[in-house]
């Protein structure tokens, strides 16, 4: 009786910042798509402490679900006309954010939607309980941690971000994670698996966790359709320690001079948000591109 009280407050509390919302039934343990050759338990184990919970075993490129189609094809961003079925209509995308989230980790996700409605065309809806295709934020058991398939796999598709704990913030300690994972939901891979990156990162191989080295492939350039600057500073981009195989050993360093970081989950860099926009046709008439462009140039990190 507690609990169903605490999930009626938590709706009442989720019901203050949309109009109106359907809670979807979502089984404890989910199993997403995971490539064959996933050890997951035994590299479990062998992660460090201080890893990045985006860090994941078992999941292409640490936090994304995918089949072995989108493994074969797999570029920047989704190209529409070979995977048409996986672009969100007219950039609208319904959600449903699970009530088992305590309500400031809600407001953190909330942020997270408002920041791509304000700086993209694209539009997250709640979900009206009827639309076939709705993204379901969850925080899945297993796999745990961050992640999210790329682009829209049909029907009720999970983007998982871990709360809080006494381990650490997890996924849901400032926005940026959850944007991160939904930009992979909007058809967004990871910025250092440009068919062009060796120019601008060096990866150590002999640093990174043996099973794992796949996650730093990159893809030719037949199958890119990039238009942006190598971006340092994205939001997509790995950290210098991901799936290394001890502490102070970095898998992946800058070949550019004066680069400070790789990677950072705080916002959407100004080449994120021209890319999402990119990709979601928002700069196809004059005025929305000036809209946008301008956007993305003040907003954008
Ligand atoms: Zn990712």
């Amino acid at each position: 009786m507690k609990k169903v009280l605490k999930i009626l407050i938590l709706i009442f509390i989720t019901n203050r910042f949309s109009a109106r919302i359907i809670i979807p039934q979502v089984p404890d343990v989910v199993h997403p798509p995971i490539p064959e050759d996933a050890n997951l338990d035994a590299a479990y184990n062998t992660l460090i402490e201080d890893q990045d919970p985006e860090v994941r075993p078992g999941l292409f490129q640490g936090d994304i679900a995918l089949n072995n189609d989108v493994y074969n094809y797999w570029r920047i961003g989704l190209r529409w006309d070979v995977f048409p079925e996986k672009l969100w209509t007219n950039g609208t995308v319904p959600y449903v954010i699970s009530p088992i989230y305590e309500p400031s980790d809600q407001v953190t996700i909330y942020k997270a939607i408002r920041t791509i409605n304000f700086m993209t065309c694209i539009k997250f809806v709640p979900w009206d309980g009827v639309t076939k295709d709705y993204i379901l934020i969850w925080p899945i058991k297993y796999p745990s941690g961050c992640w999210s398939f790329v682009g829209k796999f049909g029907g009720s598709q999970i983007v998982s971000l871990q709360p809080p704990d006494s381990n650490g913030p997890n996924c849901l300690g400032t926005e940026g994670r959850a944007i991160h994972e939904l930009m992979h939901a909007l058809g967004i891979f990871h910025e250092q698996s440009r068919w062009d990156r060796d120019k601008f990162v060096k990866i150590h191989h002999e640093n990174i966790i043996p099973s794992f080295k796949s996650n730093f492939d990159k893809q030719s350039l037949e199958n890119t359709t990039y238009h942006y600057e190598y971006d340092y500073d994205s939001i997509m981009h790995y950290g210098k320690y991901y799936f290394s195989k001890a502490k102070g050993k970095p898998t992946m360093t800058a070949k550019m001079p004066n680069v400070k970081r790789l990677g950072q989950r705080k916002a959407m860099s100004k080449g994120d948000c021209l890319k999402l926009n990119h990709l979601y046709g928002c700069f196809d008439n004059a005025k929305r591109r000036r809209k946008y462009y301008n956007i993305c140039q003040f907003m954008g990190l």
